[in-house]
């Protein structure tokens, strides 16, 4: 619509999840942090592929299999290639991948800090009305209202009175959807009609441009 302000905001987080796992170091049940380093084994045509790992208090390493044993044929060149190359982005992703880490344990330790990145879509002047999507390239255990409370410097409970007011949703609209995690996809809306100053207070807020 031609009275809306729309803004893409990207979230990546800034620490990677930490699985807990028994040490064969320090031989306690320990947080382990990745070293974004691969280690890999080739025996044939075979291959192995680890992510490592180190004890935070003991920096033992503990080896995350990727690949155990995969005919090289069947992996996707592109991810060969990454992991030949230890390319640092693919790294990243990976230390990120929240379902495999669960299949080796049942504790991992997730972290709020993000890093946001505000992006202009459309802009029209006399705006009355606000969306933000969001742009999750990484999982990232942050809930709606803590994002937009740190983004858009106010209190979750003001969030949570303009969505009480039905002034600020968001779709999909899901019950609770201010307390659930933020993914891609998710697209909030702010009616500002009836805030007179919101070009000012809002608008570089949510275009990350200077005031
Ligand atoms: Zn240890």
């Amino acid at each position: 619509m031609c009275d809306t302000l729309r803004v893409r905001w990207t979230v990546t987080p800034k620490t990677a999840p930490q699985p807990w796992i028994a040490c064969g170091g320090c031989g306690g049940f320990r947080a382990f942090r990745s070293s974004d380093k691969i280690r890999l084994n080739a025996n044939g045509r075979r291959l192995d592929a680890w992510l490592i790992y180190k004890c935070l208090a003991c920096d033992k390493t503990w080896n995350r299999p990727l690949f155990e044993r995969q005919n090289v044929r069947d992996i996707d060149p592109a991810v060969l290639h990454a992991l030949q190359s230890n390319d640092p982005e693919w790294i990243r992703t990976e230390s990120f991948n929240i379902e495999a880490l669960k299949r080796k344990t049942e504790r991992i330790d997730e972290f709020p800090e993000f890093d946001l990145v505000r992006e202009v879509l459309r802009e029209t002047a006399g705006w009355t009305r606000m969306e933000i999507e969001l742009a999750v390239p990484l999982p990232v255990g942050i809930r709606l209202d803590r994002l937009l409370a740190s983004g858009l410097e106010m209190s979750r409970t003001r969030l949570q009175a303009l969505h009480e007011k039905g002034l600020l949703r968001a779709h999909p609209d899901r019950a609770g959807l201010l307390r659930r995690r933020i993914r891609t996809g998710v697209e909030v809306m702010v009616d500002l009609s009836a805030v007179p100053d919101r070009e000012l207070s809002w608008g570089p807020l949510a275009t990350g441009s200077p005031r």
